[in-house]
């Protein structure tokens, strides 16, 4: 019997799951090169698991968070992107890109410290571009009070004097710390009910990996927007009722299933 190699990287490209096969065999691989922690999988997994219900696409809820998160950042006064080993592993160029169209800069912020694995991070983002990063410098850093756990150490010039921070796939707990601190949070979980969907501003219901183009896209359309037409996006948007429309979503799209699944998989006999 042929064994199955879970990290074999040749996916059919016409294997029904093949972009949700490519992106996991992409989290393994950086697990190797140390930019992914082991738990790092787990929270894909999780991930995943959300993303099915959502029907794996980009809904009508988080376009509306995608549009109030790059009005908040583009009116911000000192705006951050926090980078963790899964966002490195995953989106990369989109990383550096949104970064140079927003003047965000790049500040690497981990949970799970291991030797080797800023490094890593670096490297990655150095290779897809970027010029500047913070959060190399461990000896530099500064303590948010609010937090106990090793992400309580932060950059002096990037999250500690910012007032908007981008934390993809962020944690509760430092949600919950940035908040505490008197942070704006724009968070990307596809989870709508974890801490940091309901602790966060502006919270995006959606796969990091089709987020970010989106969110490039929005950045590129609104970037000449006057101050005035950004404030009144951000001012319509409201998280809570956002976060329950997404709730709808899910709860929509499982009721379809349940009267299609089988009809679906009975024509494909
Ligand atoms: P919280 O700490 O906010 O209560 P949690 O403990 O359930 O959440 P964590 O492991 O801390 O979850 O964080 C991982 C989160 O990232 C999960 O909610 C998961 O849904 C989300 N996630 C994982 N991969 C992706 C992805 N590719 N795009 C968007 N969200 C993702
Ligand atoms: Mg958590």
């Amino acid at each position: 019997m042929t064994p199955n190699n879970d990290q074999d990287p040749k996916i059919p490209i016409d294997h029904p799951r093949y972009e949700s096969l490519k992106y996991r065999h992409k989290i393994i691989e950086e697990m190797k090169t140390l930019v992914v922690a082991e738990a790092g999988l787990i929270a894909h997994g999780r991930g995943e698991c959300f993303d099915y219900m959502l029907g794996e696409k980009t809904n009508e809820t988080a376009k509306e968070a995608i549009k109030a998160a790059i009005a908040l950042l583009l009116t911000a006064t000192h705006a951050i992107i926090s980078v963790n080993g899964n966002t490195a592993a995953l989106c990369p160029n989109e990383l550096v890109e949104l970064s140079e169209i927003i003047n965000a800069p790049l500040e690497i912020n981990l949970f799970y410290r291991k030797e080797g694995r800023i490094e890593a991070i670096e490297n990655i983002l150095q290779g897809a571009g970027a010029k500047k990063i913070l959060g190399l410098n461990e000896q530099n850093m500064v303590e948010i009070e609010e937090l106990s756990s090793n992400r309580r150490n932060v950059d002096p010039n990037g999250i500690k004097i910012a007032d908007v921070v981008f934390v993809p796939l962020e944690d509760g707990d430092r949600t919950e710390a940035l908040k505490k601190i008197g942070k704006k949070v724009v968070a990307v979980d596809l989870n709508p009910i974890s801490r940091t969907s309901l602790w966060a501003d502006i919270t995006i219901v959606d796969n990091i990996i089709r987020v970010m183009p989106e969110m490039i896209k929005i950045a590129k359309k609104l970037k000449g927007a006057d101050e005035k037409e950004l404030k009144k996006i951000i001012e319509r948007f409201d998280n809570k009722k956002n976060i329950q429309l997404t709730l709808d979503t899910i709860i929509k799209y499982t009721k379809k299933q349940k009267k299609t699944a089988f009809v679906k998989l009975r024509n494909s006999i």
